[in-house]
C-alpha cells in the first residue's frame, strides 16, 4: 500500500479531521461513516489515515507507524482491515456476502475491525440492501468507512444510518502544494480543486488544446468551421468532463467579475451537453449543439 497519510498532514479538510480527531481521541466511534466529496479531493487518503489511526496501538489521535499493527496496515496483511477493491464496476450482492461471512467470523486481531469501500454508490440495490440490514443492526467493534462522490446516489436508508462527511474542494495553495508534491510544476488547473481532475488533464490535453480564452473567443468569431472541427477533435476525447469543468470554472469566475451573461450561457450549454452524453446521446452532436447554441447560432 502506498503511504498512508497521517490524519495531521491532510490538506483542505481541517473541520472533517478535527471531527474525526475528537473520535480517535475519545476511542468513541460511530458504527459507520461517509465521507462525500468530488473525486480526486482526497477522501480515500481521508479513510485510510482514519482507518489506521483506530487500530494503531500507541499513536492516537495519529498512528505511531511502528506497531505491529501499523506495519501489517502497511503490507495490506492486518486481517480486521477489509476492503473493496475498486475494479471500476458495479459492487454486486456476491462481494458484501463474502464480506459480512467473513464479518461474522470471529475477530483475529486488534478492537476493531474496518470494513472500507470506495465509490459507494456503485453497490447494486441488492448489495445496498444486504449492506443496510449490518448498518441497522451494527456489530460491536465493527467499522464501516465509505467513500462516495455525490449524496443523491446512494440509498437514503443508508445515509441516514452513517456519520456523514462533505470534503470541501482544495484550495488553489493546497492542491497547487498537492500536485508539485506529485511532480507536476504546471499549475493551469488548479481552479478544479480536484487532484485527480487537474491531473487527467495535464496528463492528457493535447498542447494545442484552447486555454478558455481561446475557447471563449471562438464563439466571438463564430466561425463555423473551428466550431465543427472542435467538437470533432473533442469527441470522445477521455478527459472532456474535466475539460469541460475546467471551462465552466473558468466561465464562472468571468462572469462573477464582470457579469458577463455570455459566459453564464456558456455553463448552460456545457452542464446540457455533459447531461446528455451521459445519457449516451451522440457525443459529437451533443458538443456541436453546446457549441452552436453558446454561439448563438442555433437557438435554444
Ligand atoms: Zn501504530
Amino acid at each position: 500500500m502506498k503511504e498512508v497519510k497521517r490524519l495531521d498532514e491532510i490538506l483542505g479538510q481541517k473541520e472533517v479531521v478535527n471531527y474525526l480527531t475528537k473520535d480517535l481521541e475519545s476511542k468513541k466511534y460511530n458504527h459507520a461513516y461517509m465521507f462525500f466529496g468530488k473525486r480526486g479531493i482526497g477522501k480515500k487518503t481521508l479513510a485510510l489515515a482514519f482507518a489506521k489511526s483506530i487500530i494503531c496501538q500507541n499513536g492516537n489521535p495519529g498512528f505511531c507507524g511502528v506497531c505491529s499493527s501499523c506495519k501489517k496496515f502497511d503490507m495490506e496483511s492486518y486481517m480486521e482491515f477489509i476492503s473493496f477493491y475498486d475494479e471500476g464496476e458495479s459492487i454486486k450482492i456476491e462481494q458484501i456476502r463474502r464480506i459480512l461471512e467473513e464479518e461474522h467470523l470471529k475477530k483475529y486481531e486488534g478492537s476493531y475491525r474496518i470494513i472500507f469501500m470506495e465509490h459507494a454508490e456503485r453497490m447494486t440495490e441488492q448489495a445496498a440492501n444486504s449492506i443496510l440490514k449490518v448498518l441497522e443492526e451494527p456489530l460491536p467493534g465493527t467499522i464501516f468507512i465509505f467513500t462516495a462522490t455525490n449524496p443523491d446516489d446512494i440509498l437514503p436508508t443508508i445515509i441516514s444510518r452513517v456519520e456523514k462527511y462533505y470534503l470541501n474542494n482544495l484550495n488553489k495553495d493546497d492542491l497547487g502544494k498537492i500536485m508539485s508534491d506529485l511532480g507536476y510544476e504546471n499549475n493551469e488547473y488548479l481552479s478544479l480543486g480536484s487532484i485527480d481532475e487537474a491531473r487527467v488533464l495535464l496528463d492528457n490535453l493535447d498542447q494545442d488544446l484552447l486555454d478558455y480564452q481561446q475557447f471563449y473567443q471562438l464563439f466571438v468569431r463564430k466561425d463555423l468551421n473551428e466550431i465543427f472541427e472542435l467538437a470533432e477533435k473533442l469527441a470522445k476525447k477521455p478527459y472532456l468532463r474535466e475539460l469541460f469543468s475546467y471551462y465552466q470554472l473558468e466561465a464562472m469566475a468571468v462572469y462573477r467579475k464582470d457579469f458577463e451573461e455570455f459566459n453564464l450561457k456558456i455553463v448552460g450549454a456545457i452542464d446540457d451537453a455533459l447531461r446528455k452524453i451521459k445519457i449516451n446521446v451522440n457525443e459529437k452532436h451533443a458538443l456541436e449543439y453546446c457549441f452552436l447554441t453558446i454561439g448563438g447560432i442555433f437557438s435554444e
